[in-house]
């Protein structure tokens, strides 16, 4: 049983998301999608929206039975350890992501050198794709049906309008 775990704060998931794991699937047989509560990050969801968001996203998915779904706050050598993960996987889109994630990787390795990190380059459609550039363009009023699922962009419309 090859497990890997994705990381990230979901914040809220994107397409860019979604086409790592896709790639990821298909490299192991289990994906355990790790959401950070990440309260540095100040993030708009709550963990339990980011988390019934990736729910909801992969309802109809082909492979949801080998995908899992699970909140996160600590050490993430220590989370992999504990749920038997042999993989860290994580997106790279750009060279802007290269030299922190070369340290994070590193700095895990260093730790838990049993356990690897993978990196995934997106199709070239999602290199420009963040959570973060999502929300701006919600907020001013931009289209994301492009970016992020219907369900996604329904709950981040309503998240915006509330006071
Ligand atoms: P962000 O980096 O936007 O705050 P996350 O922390 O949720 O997003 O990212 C989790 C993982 O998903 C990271 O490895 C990140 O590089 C990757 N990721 C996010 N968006 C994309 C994308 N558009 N293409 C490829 N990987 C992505």
């Amino acid at each position: 049983m090859k497990r890997a775990i994705y990381p990230g704060t979901f914040d809220p998931i994107t397409y860019g998301h979604l086409d790592i794991l896709n790639r990821a699937i298909k490299l192991f047989d289990e994906i355990i999608i790790t959401v950070a509560i990440n309260p540095a990050k100040s993030p708009l969801f709550t963990l339990t929206e980011r988390k019934e968001l990736i729910e909801q996203v992969l309802g109809n998915h082909q492979e949801k039975k080998r995908v899992r779904i699970e909140g996160f706050d600590g050490l993430l050598v220590n989370f992999a350890r504990q749920k038997k993960a042999t993989a860290i996987i994580r997106g790279l889109r750009a060279v802007s992501d290269f030299e922190y994630e070369l340290q994070m990787a590193l700095m895990n390795r260093r730790l838990a050198d049993e356990i690897s990190t993978v990196f995934m380059m997106p199709h070239e459609k999602y290199t420009y794709l963040n959570s973060t550039i999502v929300k701006e363009v919600a907020r001013l009023g931009g289209d994301v049906s492009n970016f992020v699922p219907p369900t996604v962009k329904r709950a981040l419309l309503k998240k915006i309008s509330q006071p």
